[in-house]
């Protein structure tokens, strides 16, 4: 699956607050939106005031970069979460939490969501005893994550681990022992995402 490549630091200074893209650079004295909050490109010194549409997609925009989607995939889950039951834009959240690469993220094995999708693509995790390296898989309430055993794998990860002490949502339980491994103890709602976003805005976009 397509994904993007390009400098991550100008989409939070695009998006105008911190995406945590990029793993402990996020967290230190170096985050560029720390450093320059204004957009990128020469001419942007400050915010300019954005129409009606740019509100409505600056949003949709955030969630996008957030989980590391391109438009067409965001397309899907949108659609998925209109037939759902409830509150489309907490459906379309829900979605996006359950995805293998974020779960690998939010368990702390990853230092960021593109380094726990790269972890998720060359096999290091599995899913209930089987490879998986699909990140745009979806888990399932009792779902066990674990870390390969071989040293290649249980090195990267436990490197992260030791030096990244993140806290762990509630619908995810976490054992960083010999093996680290997590456990989906529920589906993930929107109060999971802890993200700061208007999804109503989103939805109002997307049905247009
Ligand atoms: Fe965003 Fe992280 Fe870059 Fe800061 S360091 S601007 S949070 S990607």
């Amino acid at each position: 699956m397509a994904r993007y490549t390009g400098p991550v630091c100008r989409l939070c200074r695009r998006d105008g607050m911190k995406l945590f893209l990029k793993g402990f650079r996020c967290d230190s004295t170096k985050c560029a939106i720390d450093r320059r909050p204004n957009p990128p490109g020469q001419q942007l010194s400050r915010r300019s005031k954005l129409t009606d549409y740019g509100i409505h997609l600056r949003e949709k925009q955030k969630v996008k970069h957030y989980y590391g989607v391109l438009e067409r995939q965001f397309r899907r889950y949108f659609e998925k979460a209109v037939h759902s039951r409830g509150n489309t834009g907490d459906a379309l959240l829900g979605f996006l939490e359950r995805r293998l690469d974020n779960v690998v993220y939010r368990m702390g094995f990853g230092a960021s969501r593109s380094a726990a999708r790269q972890l998720v693509n060359h096999g290091h995790v599995t899913v209930n005893g089987r490879r998986c390296d699909i990140a745009s898989s979806m888990v399932n309430t009792g779902d066990v994550i674990r870390v390969k055993n071989r040293a290649k794998s249980l090195d990267l990860v436990r490197g992260v681990l030791a030096e990244h002490g993140r806290d762990v949502p509630d619908f995810l339980s976490v054992s960083a022992g010999d093996i680290p491994e997590g456990i989906v103890s529920r589906l993930p709602v929107a109060e999971d995402a802890s993200l700061p976003i208007q999804t109503q805005l989103i939805v109002e976009l997307c049905s247009r």
